[in-house]
């Protein structure tokens, strides 16, 4: 009986997850569409934005999105099948606003922080940190400074470039740091190869980082005999 092995086989290399449609009409979906996606934490139905999107060897696709209205730590990859077709809106094209992007408008806080003023609305922030964090605008992890920061519930419609989309998706999976292990919320400006990584090391002493806890102890060791050489 060597039938069930195909059927697993099948299931794991051949079928994508596609709610029954065909798979080439995920091909429609780009940078931009909006639709209905489950947010798999809250098993709820919300409007989001495409950010980004990629085929696994499968032919499956994988979705990063964003919440409209919810913090963008909360941006996630999510697979073909959590997404409502049916809602499918397609990007606007020449940066002029439609009637339903107006209320994205209002979210963006880099025109409102230009002004001044914040009179956002309060975000939904379903997570159970939100005590630590009352403000969507603190970031945990100290962030780089500079003009390009992407804003942190911005729209992709207002991204002029490419290299400001790729600031808009989490990129580390994990950082190590002393004894701890800190999950990012936003995108960081590592190496790429480091980003491949399910852990960055980070020298709790100097911040280096570094791609293994090996070459973290190496580097440790080499760090405090300096410190030690220095001393005497
Ligand atoms: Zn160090």
């Amino acid at each position: 009986m060597t039938e069930p092995k195909i059927e697993i086989e099948e299931e794991i290399n051949e079928s994508p997850r596609t709610n029954g449609f065909d798979p080439s009409i995920y091909d429609k979906i780009v940078e931009g569409c909006r639709l209905s996606v489950r947010m798999a934490s809250q098993n709820e139905w919300r409007q989001a934005e495409i950010i980004s999107r990629c085929r696994a060897p499968n032919g499956s696709m994988k979705f990063y999105v964003h919440y409209v209205d919810c913090n963008r730590r909360l941006d996630e990859w999510v697979q073909a099948d959590m997404l409502d077709i049916t809602t499918l809106r397609m990007p606007q094209k020449g940066g002029k606003k439609g009637a339903h992007l107006k209320e994205e408008s209002r979210d963006s806080n880099e025109t409102d922080a230009k002004r001044g003023g914040r009179k956002r609305k309060i975000p939904l922030v379903p997570m159970d940190d939100m005590k630590q964090e009352p403000s969507d605008m603190a970031p945990p992890m100290p962030t780089v400074s500079s003009g390009s920061t992407p804003s942190l519930r911005g729209s992709m419609s207002m991204v002029g470039h490419s290299e400001d989309a790729m600031t808009r998706i989490r990129n580390v999976e994990c950082i190590e740091l002393g004894r701890s292990r800190i999950q990012p919320w936003y995108f960081s400006p590592y190496p790429q190869q480091l980003t491949s990584l399910d852990c960055i090391y980070i020298c709790e002493f100097c911040l280096k980082y570094l791609k293994s806890k090996t070459t973290l102890k190496r580097h440790m060791v080499g760090f405090i005999t300096d410190i030690s050489l220095n001393k005497t």
